[in-house]
């Protein structure tokens, strides 16, 4: 059976956050998918979450109360032409390219066409509009050294910005909350597919030593210059198991699902660590709903991996 549409044509379905995750976790949501700008306003008339990759995010076993807006279509389709009023000789300005695009598979292209500025993004596993938002990076480089033009949508209006006209910086766009990153063009640098390589293996090799399983990520900040992986490996915590989540034994900073993870255990071994390790570490991801630090989490219990009967080695049967 064909999905609902809305008004204005949109697709509108109740489904498992799960699935558009990183960590493979979220229970069941109303998702609307909007392909145009008339969809998305109209699916901003209720209260609303935008979902990205979903590669900062850990959502609750129950899903979220507001809709769930992810960018389809048109707005999840990309245009690489040199836009020929705004390119010059040293700098190719693009056309469109939506914020539903994968920034992985972006990136590639970029690198086969032999274009330079964005290289340093690669191995995050974002969407554009997402990655925009928090001007998410590595120390190769980040989102804004290869924006010209930002679209950003809100329910009163459409406007597009350059990165001059927001106050950006590490890890921020300086776009509020909520407000929709629909589209962007951006600014590049010809090289060659070779030199672009060389430096992507460069951030890539900075990965090394990350987990390969379901993960959002790192899951604290760096308190004050100090590894939060660091920290969390001091306080023994490494291999520690709540259910089906654990905090990986190659980085202690990565939470992953084992297979079959609720949120419930994520939570748990965050209140684990929050106990634990003795400096105040502000959480990297976000959780959808929000929720107060030292909840108890109920549900899950963490298992210690120093105990005998520790399960460290693979998911629970
Ligand atoms: C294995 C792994 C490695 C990672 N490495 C890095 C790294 O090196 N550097 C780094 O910076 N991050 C890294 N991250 C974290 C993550 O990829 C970034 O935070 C990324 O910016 C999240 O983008 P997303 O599209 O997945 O957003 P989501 O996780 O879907 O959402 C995160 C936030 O962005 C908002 N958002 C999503 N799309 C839009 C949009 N179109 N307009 C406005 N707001 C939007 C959401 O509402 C939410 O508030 C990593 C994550 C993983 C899982």
């Amino acid at each position: 059976m064909a999905a609902p549409v809305s008004r204005t044509g949109a697709r509108v379905e109740r489904l498992p956050l799960a699935r558009f995750t990183t960590l493979g976790v979220g229970g069941e949501s109303e998702v609307w998918f909007v392909s145009d700008h008339a969809q998305l306003a109209e699916a901003m008339e209720q209260p609303y979450r935008i979902l990205g990759g979903g590669s900062n995010l850990v959502i609750a076993d129950e899903g979220v109360p507001e809709r769930v807006i992810r960018l389809s279509g048109p707005l999840a389709e990309r245009d690489l032409e040199p836009d020929p009023h705004l390119s010059t000789e040293g700098e190719i300005v693009t056309g469109w390219v939506g914020g539903g695009v994968p920034l992985p598979g972006l990136i590639r292209q970029l690198q086969k066409l032999g274009l330079s500025n964005l290289e340093g993004t690669v191995g995050i596993p974002a969407q554009v509009g997402g990655a925009v938002w928090m001007n998410a990076g590595t120390r190769y480089g980040e989102m804004f050294d290869g924006l010209h033009t930002i679209e950003i949508v809100t329910p009163q209006e459409t406007r597009q910005v350059t990165p001059a006209d927001l106050q950006w910086g590490y890890r921020d766009s300086g776009i509020p909350r909520n407000h929709v990153v629909s589209r962007v063009r951006l600014r590049l640098r010809p090289s060659t597919p070779e030199a672009v390589l060389e430096k992507m293996d460069f951030a890539d090799n900075a990965r090394k030593g990350q987990p390969k399983m379901k993960t959002p990520g790192c899951a604290f900040k760096n308190p004050g210059g100090v590894s939060a992986g660091r920290l969390i490996d001091e306080a023994g915590l490494k291999g520690t198991r709540a259910g089906n989540a654990l905090i990986a034994p190659e980085h202690a900073n990565f939470i992953v699902n084992l297979g079959g993870a609720t949120a419930a255990d994520v939570h748990a071994l965050l209140d684990a660590i929050r106990a634990r390790v003795p400096v105040p570490m502000e959480l990297e991801y976000e959780l959808w709903p929000e929720r107060l630090p030292g909840l108890h989490s109920p549900g899950s219990q963490t298992t210690d991996p120093h105990q005998p009967d520790a399960h460290r080695d693979g998911p629970a049967t």
